[in-house]
């Protein structure tokens, strides 16, 4: 895959994140004794797609742009995962979080492997009409590899329900059939599930949740302090503040200054207040929130506020070995709303200070699992009222949050290493049952 132009966002990873989500897999593959063609089965994806997509431009010309696709493992049901627009997206990071993905559904035990795909571009910089052509592009270059018994994508950084319809539209245009199960995330007048924009950040809050009653505070006792403030973290800043938490500190990414600010407010953050003055990319007015007498600071400062908890809700490889120094020693839960924001260093140091991190492969898995009950609802025509989605929700993640939390105190594991050990042993056993390995 080709590196695009860096759009400046000084945040955005330059590490090797498929080595990193390797070095973890590695981790439970010793543990669970894997062979070794196991292990190179799982260390790499089954496949990848890497093409690329020329669109006409509004003003008449034309570009190329560069789609890709990883299909990590589908052995427990048919891949799955997001589709991101970024200018930085790499194949390697792509990569780890297709393996990431066959993890994560893994863990909470849906019938689904794992994806993640996404095209290099800054849709902040597109039209509709741009991004529209884009979307048609990438489907028209995949349509055969993709399917709701085959791979099914979803919205991931910068896209939404608006890119799902429209690559929805150009599959069942390809094929001349209607295919509600060939992504999710769809609008809802187009077979979306109530509750699926919701569902990741509820997600986080309800493992965040477990993770305060095992250490015995009280959700209205607590601080926290967000990196990010898109589809994720906007609806987790609101399930958290409804549940009586507070919220001193949000950061968000400003494109016209080409760097991140962190919103500070004593008191507290209000989030429908500052979804006012957020855009459609989860980028939030600094003059807005000046005017509004919030505290604008640098990017970073999210990391190194006092409080209780830090939710990344960004990007991957945000606290980190070099930074993690600077998390305030008053943080006792990281819950993981973004995919790897945490490095294996910065991991470690913050086990050693008794930190609980609530891995992303758990504490964002309401996205997909809503994304699963999307299909369910396509493919049997019955559409679930909203509370019969939340309460399906509550129980699948409430049974995974507790298979994770009892492997982590019967074997003494972080709670990443027990969800990773949940999953690879999941994923394996369907592999062997395949005859694949
Ligand atoms: P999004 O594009 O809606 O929002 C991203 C947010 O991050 C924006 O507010 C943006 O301003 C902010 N941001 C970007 N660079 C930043 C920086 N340097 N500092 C501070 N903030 C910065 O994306 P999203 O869908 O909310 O996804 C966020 C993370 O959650 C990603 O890692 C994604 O893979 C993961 N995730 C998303 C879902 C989902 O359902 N959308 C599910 C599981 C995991």
């Amino acid at each position: 895959m080709v590196r695009s132009k860096n759009d400046d966002n000084p945040a955005v990873s330059q590490d090797n994140s498929f080595a990193i989500a390797r070095m973890q897999f590695d981790r439970i593959a010793d543990r669970l004794r894997l062979d070794t063609a196991t292990r190179e089965l799982l260390r790499s994806p089954l496949r990848e797609h890497h093409f690329a997509i020329p669109i006409r431009m509004d003003d008449g010309t034309r570009r190329v742009f560069r789609g890709l696709r990883v299909q990590h493992n589908d052995a427990r049901g048919p891949f799955k995962g997001g589709i991101r627009f970024h200018p930085s997206a790499s194949s390697d990071e792509v990569r780890a979080l297709a393996m990431a993905m066959t993890w994560k559904t893994a863990v909470v035990d849906l019938p689904l492997g794992g994806a993640k795909g996404g095209i290099v571009c800054d849709p902040r910089e597109l039209s509709d009409g741009e991004q529209e052509r884009l979307c048609r592009g990438w489907v028209r270059q995949m349509a055969r590899a993709i399917g709701p018994a085959i791979d099914v994508p979803a919205p991931d950084m910068m896209t939404s329900a608006k890119h799902m319809a429209w690559m929805l539209d150009e599959f069942e245009v390809i094929f001349g059939v209607k295919a509600p199960g060939c992504v999710t995330g769809k609008p809802l007048g187009l077979g979306g599930s109530l509750g699926r924009t919701e569902a990741t950040g509820y997600g986080v809050v309800l493992a965040l949740q477990q993770a305060l009653q095992q250490i015995g505070i009280r959700t209205e006792d607590t601080l926290a302090s967000v990196q990010g403030f898109g589809k994720v973290a906007q609806h987790a800043v609101r399930r958290y503040v409804a549940l009586g938490g507070t919220v001193i500190a949000v950061s968000a990414w400003d494109r016209r200054e080409r760097r991140a600010h962190t919103f500070h407010s004593k008191r507290g953050l209000n989030p429908d207040v500052l979804v006012g003055i957020t855009d459609e990319f989860g980028g939030i007015d600094r003059a807005k929130a000046t005017a509004l007498g919030y505290d604008v600071l640098d990017g970073s400062a999210w990391l190194e506020q006092n409080v209780d908890i830090l939710i990344p809700a960004a990007l991957e490889n945000q606290i980190t070995d070099a930074n993690v120094g600077r998390v305030h020693g008053r943080v006792k839960v990281v819950a993981e709303g973004a995919n790897g924001p945490t490095t294996p260093g910065a991991d470690a140091a913050l086990e050693d200070r008794g930190v609980l991190v609530v891995p992303d492969v758990l504490a964002n898995a309401g996205g997909v699992t809503c994304s699963y009950f999307e299909q369910v609802q396509g493919s049997t025509n019955d559409y679930w009222r909203r509370d019969q989605v939340f309460e399906r929700l509550d129980a699948c993640l409430a049974s995974a949050l507790s298979a994770v939390h009892d492997i982590a105190e019967h074997r003494g594991l972080s709670l990443r290493d027990a969800a990773y050990l949940l999953a690879v042993d999941r994923v394996v056993q369907a592999c062997r049952a395949r005859g694949w390995v």
